[in-house]
């Protein structure tokens, strides 16, 4: 059998393109004992490819030059050498732009058997679910009455942040690149208000939308939009660090806010996560956010493309804002 697999071949500046990988057909190894072979259905493209694609610091090895690109996904067992694992089952974990997985049980998780899509492990209730739901109650401690501001918020993660945020009875505003995505914060999924960075002065907005100020902020892109959220920012403010995607193309350490002495002026807490610190809590989230799936609290939207050939040009959909949902590439 042979497998397709695009492997990393140079470290991309700015958007990824063809050039930075070669499109290979490998023959697929024999599995041995206590291995999988796994179908791949549907792998997730995140920001975070860019970060992995680079060799800046990062919070895990970057893809090392000649290897498949890592990628999470949904797939469904072909053939099983392992105990508990049988040809049918769907399972998800480190899956990599590539037509076939093998490896062992200690690579793929059995997705529990909820009413809900198999690509909603890669969305709601997958790591950007998990991300928004641990990243915001856990990080930002909100109480109901205060004022919440969400950047990147009409986007995988954004999306279920502000929506919890409204479950927890706060005030959400909204910061996003289109009066399209503006309007389906408010009109869909309960925001109370939402800025569109790319047409509105951001400072100005925020200051009508929040005239008490701002008491946490989710930060999901970093740079200008953050310096104004900062600027807002109330006494002993909680800012969870999720994201800083304004950042990811430039391939290297990333600034801070200008106005780095409001956390001392203040007293703001500031702390960055990465939603792997939780992996031992997972099925928490899954339970909460699948629960408010269910009871209409919680809205997602999905943006599932076509043809794992595609996958780079797919992938920067993420960094022009393209993309409305939780960017997912369907496989096979
Ligand atoms: P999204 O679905 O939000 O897609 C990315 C969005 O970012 C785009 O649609 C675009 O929306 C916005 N964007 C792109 N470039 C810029 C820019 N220069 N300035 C402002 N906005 C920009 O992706 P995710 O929900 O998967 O990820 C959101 C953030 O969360 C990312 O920063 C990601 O790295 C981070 N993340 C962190 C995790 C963690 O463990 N800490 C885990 C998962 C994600 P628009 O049209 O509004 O510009």
């Amino acid at each position: 059998m042979i497998n397709r697999r695009f492997v990393l071949t140079s470290r991309p500046t700015g958007l990824v393109s063809s050039a930075n990988f070669r499109f290979e057909e490998v023959p697929l190894p024999m599995i041995k004992d206590g291995e999988l072979l796994v179908r791949v259905k549907y792998v997730s493209l995140d920001p975070t490819h860019r970060i992995w694609m680079s060799d800046m610091e990062q919070y895990m090895e970057p893809i090392a030059l000649g290897d498949t690109v890592r990628a999470f996904g949904v797939g469904v067992v072909e053939e099983s050498k392992a105990q508990d694992f049988k040809k049918g089952d769907l399972v998800s974990g480190l899956l990599n732009w590539q037509d076939y997985a093998v490896g062992n049980v200690g690579t793929f998780q059995k997705l529990p058997p909820l009413d809900v899509s198999p690509t909603a492990f890669l969305s709601v209730l997958g790591l950007t679910g998990v991300t928004a739901y641990f990243g915001y109650l856990d990080i930002t401690s909100p109480k109901a009455g205060e004022t919440l501001v969400v950047s990147g918020a009409a986007g995988a993660v954004g999306s279920i942040v502000g929506q919890i945020g409204k479950i927890k009875g706060q005030k959400v505003i909204g910061i996003a690149g289109s009066d399209d995505k503006c309007r389906w914060l408010t009109n869909e999924l309960g925001f109370d208000g939402a800025i569109n960075y790319r047409k509105d002065d951001v400072s100005a907005k925020l200051k009508s939308l929040c005239p008490s100020g701002v008491d946490i902020y989710f930060d999901n892109v970093g740079g200008a939009i953050s310096e104004a959220v900062w600027a807002r920012m109330n006494l002993f403010g909680r800012i969870s660090v999720c994201g800083l995607i304004s950042g990811y193309n430039e391939g290297k350490q990333m600034l801070g806010p200008k106005n780095f002495s409001l956390i001392l002026m203040k007293r703001l807490k500031v702390q960055g996560f990465i939603v792997i610190d939780y992996a031992q809590r997972w099925a928490e989230a899954v339970h909460a956010l699948y629960g408010w799936v269910k009871e209409g609290k919680i809205k997602y939207s999905e943006d599932i493309e076509e043809g794992l050939e595609n996958a780079p040009q797919v992938l920067n959909k993420l960094f022009d804002g393209s993309n409305t949902g939780k960017l997912i590439l369907k496989v096979s």
